[in-house]
């Protein structure tokens, strides 16, 4: 348990039955380092066995603080959870189900790198309950998986959704990578494609980042690679936006398309603000009036020694994370709602601060106004992160 949440466990528990949460367990673990990652995993799969035994007792110990709530999404994301045995996932999956409830369970994703994938693993996980799977394609070419360090080819990223379906898996995403060294626009629109075409019902489009000290940014830096410039990458996006809704993907949030009714609910919930508890190393959680990140030193996380940190949710910070994560959704955020909203909490001056911040992205086309709703437009999609800011 966390130090400092450990006074507020009663409204944590309250907020916890007020609606189901979803449960993310984080997996830190590798078969190899990608070049370009800035995740919390580790290749040192020595330590596998004492962050499962802590990830099991962590469940445990939450679902009896919590009073054993409703869970109705659950996640387990990476690193790669794909690593793990049948059993270790097993137990995971008895471990999670006897610490919470759940008996309305409505999805169950495991996040997979394609070169951990075999049908024996597949089948038993589709056994275990998991009905949905997001694997870390990335790009079915062959030299950029090379230059990114991907442990797996095109051929096997096509493989993973052959042998997901044979398993029973019907809910299937695929990551797709934009911005990589030596990409071109053609190529990533092919991909789209075929993945749709091989049984993707959703696909999580992101822009390569190198925000973080990693071999391949030094090797950009070197001047050995080149990055495609904001012009190339806009094009390819905006390819992507005309593309995808032809194959049947329709966007919901900046960077996902989905097929209708296949929208990541877990995922969702992070943007719609509904609670959510992250158990493992980096793990984000949201309940009640608080959020918090577990402490990303695998070693020191495992051992009960880690760092959480924990932020308070003041009203005005909870208000401001209603346009700050709903203007991500495709539907944008009911601008009316928010004013009235923030009357009853007397924070109107705020929201006329904000409405005046975004008068100029409105005027440029970068968002647009239906009635009461203010959502991104294509174009503003390109530069969310600029207006976001207004929120933060
Ligand atoms: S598979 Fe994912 S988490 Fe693992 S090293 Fe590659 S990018 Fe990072």
């Amino acid at each position: 348990m966390i130090p400092a949440l450990a006074p507020h466990l009663p409204d944590l528990h309250e907020a916890a039955e007020r609606e189901p949460l979803g449960l993310y367990l984080h997996i830190p673990f590798c078969k190899d380092r990608c070049t370009y990652c800035s995740f919390v995993t580790t290749r040192d799969a020595g330590l596998k066995a004492a962050v499962l035994a802590k990830l099991n007792a962590d469940l445990r110990l939450w679902g009896q603080a919590l009073g054993r709530p409703e869970v109705d999404t659950l996640y387990l994301g990476g690193g790669t959870p794909s690593i793990l045995s049948v059993e270790e996932l097993g137990a995971l999956r008895h471990a999670a189900e006897a610490a919470f409830n759940l008996d309305h369970l409505r999805e169950a994703t495991l996040e997979a790198n394609p070169g951990t994938l075999d049908q024996a693993w597949l089948t038993a996980a589709r056994r275990l309950g998991f009905d949905r799977l997001s694997c870390g394609v990335q790009t079915l070419d062959n030299d950029l998986l090379a230059r990114l360090g991907r442990i797996h080819d095109g051929a096997e990223g096509l493989d993973a959704f052959r042998m997901a379906q044979e398993a029973g898996f019907h809910r299937l995403s695929a990551d797709l990578m934009v911005g990589i060294p030596g990409q071109n626009l053609e190529r990533v629109i092919a991909d789209a494609r075929t993945l749709v075409a091989a049984g993707a019902t959703h696909l999580s489009v992101y822009m390569l980042d190198l925000d973080k000290n990693c071999p391949l940014k030094a090797q950009v830096e070197a001047g050995k690679l080149q990055l495609p410039s904001d012009d190339e990458v806009a094009d390819v996006f905006e390819a992507l936006q005309a593309e995808l809704p032809t194959l049947g993907l329709a966007p919901y949030e900046i960077s996902n398309y989905a097929r209708p009714g296949e929208l990541s609910i877990h995922n969702t919930r992070y943007w719609e603000r509904r609670p959510y508890l992250g158990l493992g190393p980096s793990a984000a959680s949201h309940l009640g009036c608080w959020r918090w990140t577990e402490s990303s030193v695998i070693q020191a996380w495992s051992e009960g020694r880690g760092e959480a940190e924990v932020q308070p949710l003041d009203a005005a910070a909870a208000l401001a994370e209603i346009p700050l994560l709903g203007l991500r959704m495709h539907r944008g955020v009911d601008w009316e709602e928010l004013r009235a909203r923030a009357a009853r909490l007397d924070l109107q001056p705020l929201v006329d601060a904000w409405e005046a911040a975004l008068k100029p992205f409105l005027q440029h086309g970068l968002l647009e106004r239906g009635g009461p709703i203010i959502r991104f437009t294509n174009r503003g999609m390109l530069l969310s992160n600029t207006v976001l800011e207004t929120f933060v």
